[in-house]
């Protein structure tokens, strides 16, 4: 992925270029010597660091633009809008999607003037938005927005448009490719992939853009630290094989879900959402459903499994279940369980599954 190695570079395999990435020094300095007086490459963490910049350096070169790092995802979130957004603008989130993206405008940023207007991403979106938002395998709902569609129309009414694309990684989906500003990522999920950092990636189709990302990054503290880039270099060696691998486990188990007799009602865009296969060859880790019994029922599930583990997160090694409603309250329904595959075999996870639905 050198640059020197030119056309010869581009002609590998994504495994391979990935594989193939060596492994930086851990780089822990705050601050850099100037040279002969003049600032050089890195001067201050809270600017630029080198293993921020080798994380910008691959993930941007994945996703066909420019990429910056932070500290979360919620950090590239909230950095963009900040961006972009002045007083009175309406930010345009799907309904469905993570929740906090929306929390973020009605909570937090209203208080300066920004507006939420929710919209189901399937249709094409607000008219008035400054900023449409799309999420693409949303969380924990699972629409599909006909992206190149969405965009074109966004657009057109002189709308900027990010994807945040956390659930699809750059292995399944390019947003840039398809005419957005911005692709987002929650790198503490798939990305990382071992429930053990927390990280956001931004990637801007335009420089002008980018810049102005990076000084709201260096203003308003945003950056990602040089310990948990470190793990996400080494995790992305493997990012294609864990995608894949977690995504054919989630289809298997959507469809076993959906033939079960305790389950009302399976979200996952490889049961047939056909804008999705337009997009995509492969969905993801994360499946969501509705069980028989209500809420109750899903709390009783979700502590009856054993090898998937109770806990909130997804896109980690290891599998997770969790009824959604303890975060998200009357935005779902009260007995949707979101469960992400994770690296375990799927008749092992099946078994778990099956023996815990049994027990309803
Ligand atoms: N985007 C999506 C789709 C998410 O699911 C999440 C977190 O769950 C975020 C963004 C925020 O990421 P983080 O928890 O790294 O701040």
């Amino acid at each position: 992925m050198r640059e020197k190695d030119g056309d010869a570079a581009t002609r590998l395999s994504l495994e391979t270029r990935l594989a193939g990435l060596r492994q930086p020094a851990l780089d822990r300095a705050t601050t850099w010597p100037y040279s002969e007086g003049e600032l050089g490459s890195f001067a201050y963490q809270r600017y630029d660091h080198p293993l921020a910049a080798e994380v910008e350096r691959v993930l941007g070169d994945l996703e066909g633009g420019r990429a910056l790092l932070f500290s979360c995802g919620m950090a590239a979130v909230a950095g963009i809008v900040l961006a972009l957004c002045k007083p009175g603008d309406a930010v345009a989130v799907p309904s469905g999607a993570y929740v906090s993206t929306s929390h973020l405008i009605s909570d937090e940023l209203s208080r300066f003037g920004l507006r939420l207007v929710e919209f189901d991403q399937t249709g094409p979106p607000p008219e008035d938005a400054a900023l449409v938002w799309l999420e693409p395998c949303s969380n924990p709902m699972l629409s599909f927005p006909d992206l190149d569609d969405s965009i074109a129309r966004a657009h057109e009414r002189g709308a900027r448009v990010a994807v945040d694309a956390t659930m699809l990684t750059p292995v399944l989906l390019r947003p840039l490719e398809h005419g957005a500003d911005f692709s987002v990522h929650s790198a503490t999920k798939l990305l990382g992939g071992h429930h053990d950092l927390v990280l956001g990636v931004a990637s801007c189709a335009r420089d002008e853009d980018a810049e102005r990302l990076f000084q709201v990054r260096r203003l308003y503290g945003l950056i990602g630290s040089p310990d948990p880039a470190w793990l996400l270099l080494r995790s992305l060696k493997t990012l294609p094989l864990r995608v894949e691998r977690s995504s054919a486990t989630a289809l298997e188990l959507a469809r076993r879900l959906r033939e079960h007799p305790a389950v009302e009602s399976v979200n996952y865009p490889g049961l047939g959402d056909e804008v999705a296969a337009r997009y995509v060859h492969a969905f993801g880790p994360l499946v969501s459903f509705v069980v028989r019994g209500g809420a109750a029922a899903a709390r009783a599930l979700e502590r009856s499994c054993g090898l998937i583990e109770n806990a909130t997160s997804f896109g980690g090694a290891r599998s997770t279940i969790e009824s959604r409603s303890r975060w998200e309250a009357e935005r779902v329904p009260p007995a949707l369980l979101r469960l992400s595959a994770g690296l375990e075999d799927v008749d092992d996870l099946w078994r778990d599954l099956e023996r815990a639905l049994a027990s309803l």
